[in-house]
């Protein structure tokens, strides 16, 4: 078997597996299988989808809130823990402090501790580490990228996953492994919120303040707060009126549903959203609710998943160090061959264009396919199908998914891009119809890599960070550092490249942050901060690359593409590519002296 067998590619030979992932790097582009006519009709049906959605909701990112306070904190609050417990403030120093428990800290605090440093602190809104996995904890939840790429520190922690595709629970008790094994528990403060992080440039110290009366000091802080940690909720007109139980997909409520889900067999459910969470979670509902109503507004694109055992013979012959070969092959990518290179190189721009958008649409009629191969009613199959280019919205690997749908106590009420717009006491209503119900769960998402979330960061000369990125844009190196910020280094924020993996980006980003910590100990320097050129640098780079992303303006809102409102040149994700993204990384942190002050 190849070298590769837990990757999808060495699954090919599988019948029924999924197709390889997305390879970095130039692709080799067949020729197009179809009349050029036949995707032209199909990305006009994407544009008409995509301005149908437009249409409906103008206001675009200012369709939901993440503000679960008043009426609607009671999807705020944390279903996995009692109340906290009461404690004293506390008032010491640290010389690293992690705003946030999740695999952002955990991959960093580690490389710091293989560096020597003692001094570390995680504080955590939760009652443990785990960040996303501690919080999301629904039914099914599990990573979609292969275990033995997704979870980190495999080597370091002598670890093979069990399976192709990792459940929840065994990322979490990775996370809460690496915490122990890095004594990461020991200084860690959890059940408590920062609420401000302030730079004090006498003692040049970050102050930082938090809900529980604390005056904590940290020589260096890092922001670990997630990319998608804040859960987010649709504004819909009289949702807090609703008078069954309801929850956020992050915030699941098993008091009411019962570990196992069996409190739901006499009850009527509903969720709202059908992206990455809710196709996880609908095929468990199905099997367990009296009714389901499953109220979509855009389908997901839905893959096979051929989940599987861990191959033992792969897993026998993997040496020490294996994981980090696995990334470094990655990261260069799959070479050309000359035939191939020669081809494309013989093609126009235009040409490569259309290809790559011709094997794009391709792909998405296969997914379309399958859905009228396993959806036996065919209205539904047709509600099901998604009208954008692979990749404009996170694509799902799910085979219990659509096979969901022809069971007899589930409903999908597709509401055509419009989105549920209104709740009464009893339920959501679509087309004047009230669905009366007993539990309804919003899978509405989560506000996107928003630095200092919570936590309002204040730098030098009592320089606000989010509120001069409202005025400016976002300015950062790498989207790690910010200039006026010294000692402050930023973690899966935007201006970073993006990763569909992002253990693996947030990996690199520790690997750096806990590099130029050291060198600045080594250098005896109290500070270390971005010079104010090589940010502008940064900021232009991220504008020349802006375009180039198939998550982009021509796409259906979402996420992705800040709900269609795509005109903010430099607040997104770097599109250089992930090895370009490294490049720079590394040639930064070999000439220090040239990027940063050290004062
Ligand atoms: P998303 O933001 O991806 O999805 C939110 C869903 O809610 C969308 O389907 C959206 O529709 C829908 N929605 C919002 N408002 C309404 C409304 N008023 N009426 C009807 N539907 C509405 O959030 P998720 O939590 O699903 O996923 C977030 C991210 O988390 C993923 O993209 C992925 O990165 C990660 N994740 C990864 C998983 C994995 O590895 N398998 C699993 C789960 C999450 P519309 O599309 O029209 O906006």
């Amino acid at each position: 078997m190849a070298d590769d067998a837990n990757t999808n590619e060495g699954a090919k030979a599988v019948e029924g597996a999924p197709p390889p992932r997305p390879v970095r790097g130039p692709q080799p582009l067949p020729p197009s299988a179809q009349p050029q006519d036949h995707y032209d009709a199909i990305k006009a049906k994407f544009a008409e989808a995509r301005d149908l959605r437009l249409g409906y909701r103008p206001q675009g990112t200012a369709q939901f809130t993440s503000e679960l306070t008043g009426e609607l904190s009671r999807y705020a609050v944390n279903p996995h823990t009692e109340v906290a417990p009461p404690r004293e403030p506390i008032r010491d120093h640290v010389e690293c402090l992690f705003i946030g428990g999740g695999f952002s800290a955990l991959l960093t605090a580690a490389r710091l501790r293989e560096r020597g440093v003692e001094s570390i602190r995680i504080v955590e809104r939760g009652s443990d580490v785990g960040g996303t996995w501690y919080w999301n904890r629904y039914p099914g939840a599990a990573c979609d990228v292969p275990a033995a790429d997704y979870l980190p520190l495999l080597d370091e922690m002598g670890y093979l996953p069990a399976r192709f595709y990792a459940p929840g629970p065994e990322i979490f008790a990775h996370c809460q492994a690496i915490a122990r094994r890095y004594d990461l528990y020991d200084l860690a403060v959890f059940h408590t919120t920062i609420t401000s992080t302030i730079w004090d440039d006498q003692a040049q110290v970050w102050r930082l303040g938090t809900d529980r009366g604390d005056e904590l000091t940290a020589r260096f802080v890092i922001c670990a707060n997630g990319t998608l940690s804040k859960p987010k909720l649709s504004k819909i007109a009289g949702m807090e009126t609703f008078a069954g139980h309801a929850f956020h997909s992050s915030r699941w409520d098993f008091g009411y549903t019962g570990d196992d889900l069996s409190n739901l067999s006499d009850k009527v459910v509903g969720i709202i959203g059908t992206g990455a969470s809710a196709v996880q979670i609908i095929p468990r509902l199905a099997k367990a609710a009296k009714h389901l109503y499953v109220f979509q507004r855009t389908p997901s694109a839905i893959d096979i998943r051929n989940d599987r055992p861990t191959d033992p013979e792969w897993a026998a012959r993997q040496q020490p160090g294996w994981q980090q070969a696995r990334r470094d092959k990655h990261l260069r990518g799959r070479p050309l061959t000359e035939e191939q290179k020669a081809e494309l190189a013989a093609l126009t721009r235009e040409e490569k264009i259309r290809r790559q958008e011709n094997g794009n649409i391709d792909n998405m009629m296969r997914i379309h396919r399958r859905i009228d191969e396993i959806v036996q009613d065919p209205a539904t199959a047709e509600a099901l199908k998604p009208w954008y280019m692979y990749m404009c919205k996170r694509p799902c690997f799910d085979d219990e998914y659509l096979p969901a749908y022809n069971r007899p106590n589930v409903t999908l009420v597709d509401t055509h891009g419009e989105g549920i717009t209104e709740i009464t006491a009893q339920g959501p209503v679509f087309e004047g119809q009230t669905y009366p119900l007993d539990l309804l769960i919003y899978a509405t998402g989560f506000e996107v890599q928003k630095t200092g979330i919570y936590n309002r960061i204040v730098g030098q000369g009592g320089v606000d960070l989010n509120q001069r990125y409202d005025e400016v844009g976002i300015r950062t190196l790498l989207g790690v550092h910010s200039h006026g910020f010294p000692n402050l280094f930023i973690m899966g924020g935007y201006q970073a490249s993006f990763q569909f993996n992002l253990t693996f980006m947030l990996q690199t980003q520790g690997d750096h942050i806990a590099e130029c910590i050291k060198l600045a100990r080594e250098k005896g320097a109290a500070t270390i901060d971005v010079k104010a050129d090589t940010e502008e640098w940064w900021v232009q780079e991220v504008i020349s690359h802006r375009g180039k992303t198939s998550r982009n303006a021509d796409c259906t809102p979402g996420y992705y593409n800040f709900e269609g409102e795509f005109n903010r040149r430099q607040d997104g994700n770097y599109n250089g590519g992930f090895q370009q993204y490294f490049t720079h990384m590394s040639a930064v942190r070999s000439d220090l002296e040239a990027h940063f002050d050290f004062r």
